[in-house]
């Protein structure tokens, strides 16, 4: 599967993952064009006596590929994800074994269940029984694949703190500086006010928010969470996340919002 993706494969991934097939015409062709050059760069395991095959492949790369769309013209966004080349999927929800070390220089080891992991400047890590759910998922605004990969683009720049490498004159700023100034002061409320909404009602039995609690882990986990939802079920995150929408968008540039980038 390395000069072209045969027709009914491709035809199969989006009758499977309704988000993807919803794009316009031309974003699908640039979208089948980045997963074609994915599959070239990438090497999937499937671990645990998985065997992946080619529409399982096509399935991760093409929701992977998903938030590149528009942030170069060909396949050059592709090497947002050039730190790595290993997809490691397992079949279902995998056990990590964690070792730490506390302030007082005590280790510990623990265990803990993950649906999915991106290490810095190392592989990612996925299950299939999720991959393959996203349909189902996206109407809770979830996607595994969306989330691990948007943790490589927040990663890009050699930290882990919810704000991707942003484009020269982000929103109209004139410096880098205020270009994450602005990027960090939408987060930070849409943060705080998740957490909020999520304390209420885990403490007091106020409506639990629409998004997954897992966004409340910190930072970085609320920027691969938020960009599950944006790409997967726009409306109701516009509904939840109205600071993000021109945030997320002047990043992303879906059509019919800022002109794409030219570089
Ligand atoms: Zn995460």
């Amino acid at each position: 599967m390395t000069k072209s993706i045969p027709e009914p494969l491709w035809q199969h991934t989006l009758a499977s993952f309704p988000f993807l097939a919803q794009l316009g015409d031309a974003d699908l062709a640039h979208l089948r064009e980045l997963s074609l050059g994915f599959l070239a760069k990438k090497e999937f395991h499937g671990a645990a006596g998985l065997a992946i095959t080619d529409a399982m492949a096509l399935a991760i790369a093409a929701q992977a590929c998903l938030p590149l769309l528009h942030l170069a013209t060909g396949i050059k966004a592709l090497a947002w994800y050039d730190d790595f080349i290993g997809i490691v999927v397992y079949p279902g929800e995998m056990i990590a074994h964690r070792q730490t070390q506390d302030a007082l220089g005590v280790h510990h080891d623990y265990s803990e269940v993950i649906a999915g992991e991106a290490m810095h400047g190392g592989p990612i890590t996925l299950n299939w029984h999720d991959v393959a759910d996203a349909s189902r998922s996206a109407r809770q605004g979830s996607n595994l694949v969306i989330h691990e990969f948007a943790h490589k683009l927040d990663m890009r720049d050699g930290v882990a703190n919810g704000c991707p490498p942003l484009p020269s004159g982000f929103m109209g700023a004139k410096t880098a500086g205020v270009g994450h100034r602005i990027w960090q002061t939408a987060m930070q409320f849409e943060y705080s006010k998740f957490c909020e909404q999520l304390a209420l009602h885990q403490r007091f039995g106020a409506d639990a928010p629409w998004l997954d609690a897992y966004a409340a882990s910190s930072p970085p986990e609320f920027f691969a969470v938020a960009c599950e939802a944006y790409f997967v079920n726009r409306v109701f995150f516009a509904r939840d996340f109205e600071a993000l929408v021109p945030l997320f968008d002047a990043f992303f540039r879906p059509p019919g919002t800022y002109s794409s980038r030219q570089d």
